[in-house]
């Protein structure tokens, strides 16, 4: 059979992300997506590294592979396609498409940086920590509570001081966020003392996913001195089922904004380029917020390079996401905290007024890059419902 896609679908032939589906009655398999339609890889090529339930041993061949591999795909693809092969998007379910090895989230946008840090530090004459320009700030986070979309969430349950209050109680978050992010997938990894310098970084990156880090607010403020994020990431985090290959979206590069003062040497970069991606963030069905990835200050090379200048080794699967993208206006920040001010001032969603996120409420995050010949690629969407807290119930009488 041919597969007729129409020149601007985002999942045209100048996309083909990798993901991994599953039909009743069959286990997990690689695939890529054309327009409407799945197409089963191991079947397509004839090659069984696809005839698994992960993308990592694929990932883990390297880039001339993976270009040879994208060949291959536009070449089958363009001509009569084993009808065995396809299936209707709308008949498969999407897994998890990697195992994610070690998972690092940055914090990559000088203007969420800046809508913190005022929030957090009213009082501190600038808003960014005297060391954000000089590095790309980070934690290592949770790796095993990275879900794929239309994974529900429940509230997480921790500690947190209510306002005003000189001790903490515990029970469900009742600051709950969503933070529309990017995440970076690594192909292959490097050993230990090896550092992955800003012009190599390329040789490691496999592809984009969205990634949505839920955020309890409120357990956070709590726990984060000194030592950084912690119970209040470590929940869930949501991505895309599809991982678009950097190779996808090579048109999509664009300059970062400049870097002032410039960076150390290990960080510098001739023309460090960052991605035109447009995020979209949905609540019940509204569009609330419409962040640009564009407007990011550190580029992905830069985060890999600074990830591994101290000789820390990464792994195929490892991912590290960008951190919340947010631009300079109103309407493009990519959390709650943001957008409402601390809770302050709280959107109205649906007719509903919301400071953060209540039982029920689903999160869309969508995205599109924006190639310089004008085409789109599609990312898909990171989709999570909350449901309510599990009850805790914690034994204090001794007996
Ligand atoms: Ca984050």
């Amino acid at each position: 059979m041919r597969l007729s896609v129409s020149a601007d679908d985002r999942f045209g032939l100048h996309n083909l992300p990798y993901g991994v589906y599953r039909v009743a009655g069959s286990s997990p398999r690689v695939a890529t997506r054309v327009g409407e339609h799945v197409v089963d890889l191991a079947l397509l090529l004839g090659d069984e590294v696809f005839a698994q339930p992960s993308l990592n041993a694929f990932m883990a061949q390297g880039p001339s592979r993976w270009a040879s591999v994208r060949e291959a795909l536009a070449d089958a693809l363009a001509g009569d396609v084993d009808p065995a092969a396809v299936h209707r998007l709308a008949d498969v379910r999407l897994e998890m498409p990697f195992e994610v090895a070690d998972y690092v989230d940055f914090y990559a946008s000088e203007h969420h940086a800046s809508n913190l840090g005022r929030l957090f530090r009213p009082e501190a004459p600038d808003p960014l920590t005297p060391n954000w320009k000089h590095l790309p700030i980070g934690y290592h986070g949770r790796s095993a509570s990275i879900v794929v979309s239309g994974t529900d969430v429940v509230r997480p349950c921790g500690q947190r001081l209510p306002p005003g209050e000189s001790a903490p109680v515990f029970g469900p978050s009742v600051r709950l966020d969503l933070e529309a992010e990017l995440g970076f997938v690594v192909g292959t990894g490097s050993s230990i003392g090896e550092v992955i310098a800003v012009d190599e970084a390329e040789e490691h990156l496999f592809g984009v996913v969205l990634f949505n880090d839920w955020s309890a607010r409120d357990i956070q403020a709590w726990e984060y001195v000194p030592l950084g994020p912690f119970l209040g990431k470590s929940f869930a985090s949501t991505a895309s089922p599809w991982v678009v290959p950097m190779a996808a979206l090579e048109g999509a590069r664009v300059p970062v904004p400049a870097q002032e003062p410039g960076p150390l040497p290990y960080l510098e970069m001739e023309r460090p380029w960052g991605l035109d991606i447009a995020l979209e963030v949905v609540i019940n069905g509204e569009v609330v917020s419409c962040p640009p990835y564009a407007a990011t200050y550190w580029s992905p090379a830069q985060m890999l390079a600074h990830l591994t200048v101290n000789g820390a080794p990464t792994r195929t699967g490892d991912l590290f996401a960008s951190g919340t993208v947010s631009g300079p206006d109103a309407a493009q920040q990519g959390s709650l905290i943001e957008l409402t001010r601390g809770g302050t001032e709280p959107i109205v969603v649906g007719g509903e007024k919301r400071g953060f996120l209540e039982d029920g409420d689903e999160v869309v995050l969508r995205g599109e890059a924006r190639l310089a010949d004008g085409r789109r690629v599609g990312f898909g969407e990171a989709r999570g419902r909350i449901l309510p807290a599990r009850e805790l119930v914690v034994d204090t009488e001794v007996e």
